[in-house]
């Protein structure tokens, strides 16, 4: 999945990721900007795999939080 650079109220770079369409199925950590598969749509503050920050969103959570970059 494509991803976007963001900066967080605390200063801090992560990422969100960009859909096109209906969101997939799984989530999605912020910190690393990795998909992660295996995650429920409102999944909230997982711990990544990846990175070892608890950033991992469902995408229909993070749809909510409007960290998702909708483009066509
Ligand atoms: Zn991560």
């Amino acid at each position: 999945m494509e991803r976007v650079k963001y900066t967080t109220k605390t200063g801090l770079t992560q990422y969100k990721p960009v859909l096109r369409g209906m969101p997939d199925e799984g989530g999605w950590c912020l910190k690393c900007g990795q998909e992660v598969d295996g995650v429920e749509p409102d999944a909230r503050r997982y711990t990544c795999e990846c990175c070892g920050e608890p950033k991992v969103y469902g995408l229909e959570e993070l749809l909510m939080m409007g960290l998702v970059e909708v483009r066509g």
